[in-house]
């Protein structure tokens, strides 16, 4: 089976910790943030984290919240899934919870369509090309003769992942024009990818067809760890911010909520001065870990950042369209056959379901006081024209589709967050993107929409950026990596990539 990989890194450094004194301002508490802070404290570098939520975590993030009756629950940016191939996040959470006991696995991961369409990931082999072919075989929408018509060439792509290759031939394309050119059977194709491109918060036809059959290689084809993933058994505030908030404190690391970073300059003693809350601190080196508009904000607000290809890369970023997190506290329960997580196809807006009470412990002890359950339902790369009302008719209406027995269930509570802050991987962005790595020395970007030398989405691509800034800042010094992990980086069939030590940075 093919395993993981360790990404060999330019700097090989083995100091533990920095010689001299220096300081650092992380910009931004998100995953990629609290990663690169992690990093840097662990090095011995005197790190400022700013954040402008007064919590930590920004998409990941979790907050306190009160229901009407006067109890308090943990309110969150979502559902999240920790998939077994977020080694870099993984290594990140160990800090504070070596055996990931705050994780309950989920056995299966399946797919709702209309008319009572059911598609599962369990039980498929991991290694490719047989998890492709187990899933085509028992997929119950494809038949052999629809095989026969599948446009062979451009299925293999899937298994032909190798950076410089897909992107160069697939960055142009939609990812609707690539499913598509696939001539999938409109189920099929439904079934097997519309909920799978869709979780990327961009919508098929604006989203880049190299980055999404990146992420099929990140998530299936090339992933040795099976689609299979994890789940939270705590509000993430307990489970990961609380503690790792804790790990920061204990490192010395000055985390500053409610901070807001608003530009940069040239220190006068250290290299660069930062404008926190409106005063300025200096600091060797920092890590822009921020959301897409606010690096465009404090890029276009310093005039020391200079370099015309940074400032066009960073222009040059998006968000995608808005998502909708709906959480609903009901009078009744579904269906005991039901599971605590399905995607959903097909109807409405909705892309999945999730049953808090049956993996969630505040959610749970809620349900054994009240009864009833605590449902979440999501809706990615919703129709910006859709107003809040029409989103939320939409969603009643798709899950009383899927969970017929919810239809007339009392909402006793609900928290509805419409928002926009999910970068946008539009075609054609692959060359411009900015990697972490800026022509400004001493200043690293991160965050989940930075270009990376390895295969990796969302958390496990903010938390690898994180690392990655970390390491590049420190490179100078000969201070020891942070190791970074991957799944194999090129697919069964990709060629072997030419790399040098400064192009796999990039
Ligand atoms: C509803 C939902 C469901 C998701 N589900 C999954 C999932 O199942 N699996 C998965 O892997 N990923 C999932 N994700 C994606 C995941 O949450 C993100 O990929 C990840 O959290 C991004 O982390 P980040 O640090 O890159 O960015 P962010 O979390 O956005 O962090 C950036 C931070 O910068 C802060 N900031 C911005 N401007 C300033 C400023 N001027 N000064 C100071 N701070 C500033 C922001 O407040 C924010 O905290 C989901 C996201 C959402 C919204």
């Amino acid at each position: 089976m093919s395993a993981r990989e360790q990404l060999l890194l330019p700097s090989r450094g083995e100091r533990d910790e920095v010689a001299a004194p220096a300081s650092a301002v992380v910009a931004g508490g998100g995953l990629a943030g609290v990663a690169a802070a992690v990093a840097l404290a662990e090095r011995g570098v005197s790190v400022v984290l700013a954040e402008r939520e007064p919590f930590l975590g920004g998409r990941a993030g979790a907050w306190t919240d009160r229901l009407a009756s006067g109890e308090p629950f943990e309110m969150e940016r979502g559902f999240h899934a920790f998939f077994r191939q977020y080694y870099n996040l993984q290594a990140l959470l160990r800090r504070v919870d070596p055996e990931l006991s705050f994780l309950a696995p989920l056995e299966d991961y399946p797919i709702l369509g209309p008319g009572g369409q059911v598609e599962s990931f369990s039980g498929l082999p991991r290694t490719p090309p047989w998890n492709v072919v187990a899933l085509t075989r028992r997929t119950p929408t494809l038949g052999l003769r629809d095989l026969m018509g599948v446009n062979g060439p451009a299925a293999l792509a899937m298994l032909r992942y190798e950076r410089g290759w897909t992107y160069d031939r697939y960055d142009d394309q939609t990812a609707g024009e690539y499913l598509d050119s696939l001539r999938f059977p409109p189920d099929a194709r439904r079934m097997l990818f519309d909920v799978f491109a869709h979780s990327f918060f961009n919508p098929e036809g604006a989203m880049s067809a190299g980055e999404l059959l990146m992420m099929f290689h990140f998530y299936f084809s090339g992933n040795p760890e099976g689609l299979i993933f994890d789940v939270s058994r705590q509000p993430f505030s307990k489970s990961i911010w609380g503690p790792l908030g804790d790990y920061l404190a204990g490192r010395g690391v000055d985390v500053r909520t409610g901070c807001s970073v608003s530009s940069l300059a040239r220190g006068r003693e250290k290299r660069w001065s930062v404008v926190l809350d409106g005063q300025a601190t200096e600091a060797d080196l920092v890590v822009l870990a921020l959301t897409v508009p606010g690096l465009q904000e404090v890029v276009a607000e310093s005039p020391a950042l200079d370099d015309p290809d940074f400032r066009r890369s960073v222009e040059g970023l998006a968000l995608t369209h808005p998502f909708a997190v709906w959480r609903l506290w009901l009078d009744r329960p579904p269906r005991p056959d039901r599971g605590p997580f399905v995607g959903t196809t097909g109807v409405g807006s909705l892309d999945n379901i999730s049953l808090y009470h049956l993996f969630e412990d505040e959610s749970r002890s809620w349900v054994e006081r009240h009864g009833g359950s605590v449902v979440e339902l999501h809706a990615y790369a919703v129709d910006p024209a859709m107003s809040e009302p029409a989103v939320r008719e939409d969603l009643l209406h798709a899950l009383h589709a899927f969970y017929p027995e919810l239809e007339g269930a009392r909402v006793i509570e609900e928290r509805f967050l419409l928002r926009r802050d999910c970068p946008a991987f539009a075609p054609g962005s692959y060359a411009d993107r900015p990697g972490v790595p800026t022509p400004h020395e001493g200043i690293a970007l991160a965050g989940d929409f930075v270009r990376l030398p390895i295969p990796s989405a969302l958390m496990e691509r903010a938390v690898a950026s994180g690392f990655l800034a970390a390491n590049h800042l420190l490179a100078p010094q000969g201070v020891r990596p942070e190791p970074i992990w991957s799944v194999p980086r090129r697919g069964l069939f990709g060629r072997r990539p030419v790399e040098t030590a400064a192009s796999r940075m990039r």
